[in-house]
């Protein structure tokens, strides 16, 4: 898949991160998002202190990481990475907080996959800049209290509600990342393709932009593949007919639909007559984990308007009908 990060090879990510912006001014689109923090670091700057912990969630590929990297630059502080399932134990969290020196980032991803002891741990680091660690083993084992650097954490998850409510009480600044719309994108790709020296027409530029899933992510994949098409098709510059061809042939329709999306309104408008139909059973019926669905696949195709999330399960709309030439499932009762 496009957007899957722990898919991407070492050379995409070095190329991702060369496209990552480097300032909150640069960083195209979350209005919200970008107001609220742009004020929270002038503050906490101004009063040379540690920003309040900060919350990120939304689907991949959306800026998550990119944001966070932009936090630390603004407060001109270290940023220090790491992932919720890479600390497994206690020790490996307090590792890393008292190393952080006074006001650094420390960024967590994937924060609701922390080990619930290493959550623990982090409670009090995050209220009172102290974590309890034990010495010792046995009966001689006892805990004692360390004073840690005041520091800002910045979590992020694809969902906030897949937090515990304790961990997600403790972020003061909470903001979630939208799918960006195709002017935004296009203004990434263009960006992009500046950086990596290709030739692009504004047109093409909003045609890869339409068809990127609303992600950053995807754009700048989408535009590294046809730029190679554009190299051996033609003479390098990618023009809307160059691009038109490359999207077909990385199958990727004229909605941005790629072949998971498909195969999963498919699935539920063919084998289950368009639902509602429960997560396990799309999950099973197209050979996927519920969560890839669930954080990846989905989100767009709701926000969409092509699927829609029920109580009783997913629902296939009209415009997935229409989308694949069918007549509608109520239309088509006797
Ligand atoms: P996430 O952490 O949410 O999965 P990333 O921060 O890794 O997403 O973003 C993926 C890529 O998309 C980055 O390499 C970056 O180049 C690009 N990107 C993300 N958000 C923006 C943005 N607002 N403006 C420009 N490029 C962006």
């Amino acid at each position: 898949r496009l957007v899957g990060a722990s898919s991407a090879s070492p050379r995409e990510e070095a190329l991702e991160r060369a496209l990552r912006p480097k300032s909150l001014h640069e960083y195209v689109g979350q209005a919200k998002a970008r107001e609220q923090l742009d004020i929270f670091i002038g503050a906490a700057r101004k009063r040379g202190e540690a920003l309040d912990h900060v919350l990120l969630f939304g689907p991949p590929g959306l800026g998550k990481t990119t944001l966070s990297h932009i936090i630390a630059a603004e407060l001109g502080v270290n940023l220090r990475q790491t992932s919720g399932p890479v600390l497994e134990k206690p020790r490996d969290l307090a590792a890393l907080l008292t190393n952080l020196e006074r006001n650094d980032v420390l960024f967590i991803d994937e924060i609701h996959r922390l080990s619930p002891v290493v959550e623990e741990i982090l409670y009090p680091a995050l209220e009172d800049y102290q974590i309890d660690i034990m010495i010792g083993e046995g009966p001689a084992a006892r805990s004692i209290k360390l004073d840690l650097q005041p520091f800002t954490l910045v979590g992020a998850t694809t969902r906030a509600g897949m937090l515990t409510n304790p961990l997600r009480d403790r972020f003061g600044i909470v903001a979630r990342l939208e799918f960006y719309t195709p002017q935004e994108l296009s203004r990434i790709v263009t960006r992009s393709a500046g950086l990596l020296n290709v030739p692009i027409d504004e047109d093409a530029s909003l045609e890869v932009a339409t068809r990127s899933r609303g992600t950053p992510r995807i754009a700048n994949r989408l535009l590294r593949r046809i730029r190679d098409f554009a190299d051996v098709k033609g003479d390098g510059r990618i023009t809307l007919e160059i691009a038109r061809q490359a999207l077909k042939l990385l199958d990727v329709d004229p909605v941005g639909f790629d072949v998971m999306d498909r195969k999963l309104l498919e699935a539920v408008i063919h084998r289950f007559d368009g639902g509602p139909v429960g997560l396990d059973n799309v999950a099973a019926s197209i050979g996927e984990e519920r969560e890839t669905i669930e954080d990846v696949i989905e989100p767009y195709l709701i926000q969409q308007g092509y699927l829609q999330r029920t109580p009783r399960g997913r629902i296939a709309t009209q415009a997935a009908y229409r989308h694949f030439g069918l007549p509608h499932s109520d239309t088509a009762l006797p």
